[in-house]
């Protein structure tokens, strides 16, 4: 089995800019692609510079081309398994196949997990979100509920309040996990508080109206929020021995290498902020880290 110099776990931004980087540094480059990028249900990525209008799909076509351009080779594949053999890496997909690499850089996100109300997928990424800094800006000043019962509710809230002060909390039928000075705390900022459960979003084209309570009671709101949990990517990363931090995400350096020598991590998967820019910016310093790994075309260590 031939072995290809970096291998490449997850096909979104942080896996994409890597690749790109790499193959321009002339490294041969597997990137494996396991399924949809977070970013697809965006309906327009926000904050990115130089990118306007753009969709999540739209501007991960446009990266895959730019790296498939380049040389880069996107596997359809899921890794299941990582081990380390000596100097090198071998991986296994969920179906069978091996490959082996030398280098190998982990860009495997997290996983959301999302209300279970009927029609969700209707409006994800329309005018549902999970982040503020991505989707509050666009419905500024507008009437906003925010789907959330943990003890991120409070701290969740109170940042939304950055951009609108017409926000309501909507538990959807549990009992919020608050204390009563963190209770008191959502009185001050005059944000109410609905227990009732969801039945379903109102609205048309992916556009929110309100949200429909199993009481029939409505709640007219032009978008909503919400902030259950997600989990961190890491299987791979444990597999292989990398530490994890207290949260669970996968510790690296400044040059965004893990606690395993040869293995890299770069993008959401990290647990620094979750934008794009983030993450392709993580995931070209990583290319770069890794192609200075690598000796020179002569053998000599490549300098700085
Ligand atoms: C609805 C939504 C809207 C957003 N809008 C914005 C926005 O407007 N602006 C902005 O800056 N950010 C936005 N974000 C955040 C942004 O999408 C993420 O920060 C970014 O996608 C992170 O890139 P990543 O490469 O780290 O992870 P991802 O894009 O999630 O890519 C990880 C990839 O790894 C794959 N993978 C995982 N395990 C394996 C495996 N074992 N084998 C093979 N593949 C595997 C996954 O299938 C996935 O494709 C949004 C997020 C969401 C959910």
């Amino acid at each position: 089995m031939a072995t290809t110099d970096v291998g490449i776990v997850g096909a979104g931004f942080a896996g994409l800019a890597a690749a790109l980087t790499l193959r321009r540094h002339r490294h041969s480059v597997l990137l494996f692609n396991g399924g949809p990028c977070r970013n697809s249900w965006a309906s327009e990525v926000h904050g990115y510079l130089g990118a306007r209008g753009l969709s999540g799909a739209e501007m991960w076509r446009t990266a895959c081309e730019q790296a498939q351009e380049v040389g880069a080779e996107i596997v359809q594949a899921s890794i299941a398994e990582a081990r380390q053999e000596g100097d090198e890496f071998l991986l296994k997909a969920a179906q069978g196949p091996e490959w082996r690499v030398r280098r190998l850089l982990l860009a495997t996100g997290v996983r959301d997990s999302y209300p279970d109300i009927d029609n969700f997928f209707d409006f994800y990424g329309r005018s549902v979100h999970n982040c503020p800094h991505c989707d509050a800006y666009e419905v500024r000043d507008k009437p906003v509920a925010l789907v959330s019962w943990s003890e991120a509710m409070l701290p969740f809230a109170t940042k939304l309040t950055q951009w609108t002060r017409e926000l309501t909390v909507v538990t959807d039928g549990r009992s919020p996990e608050l204390s009563p000075a963190e209770r008191a705390k959502l009185d001050e900022l005059g944000i109410p508080v609905l227990t009732q459960t969801v039945r379903c979003f109102e609205g048309a084209d992916g556009q929110l109206s309100g949200l429909r309570f199993v009481d029939g009671s409505l709640l007219l709101v032009q978008a909503a929020f919400f902030n259950i949990a997600h989990e961190f990517e890491t299987t791979l990363a444990q597999q292989l021995g990398c530490a994890l931090t207290e949260g669970e995400c996968i510790q690296q350096d400044e040059h965004m290498r893990t606690t395993v020598e040869g293995v890299w991590a770069a993008g959401d998967v990290t647990g620094e902020e979750q934008l794009v820019a983030v993450a392709a910016a993580q995931g070209v310093k990583a290319g770069i880290d890794i192609y200075r790994s690598f000796p020179t075309p002569d053998g000599e260590p490549t300098p700085e």
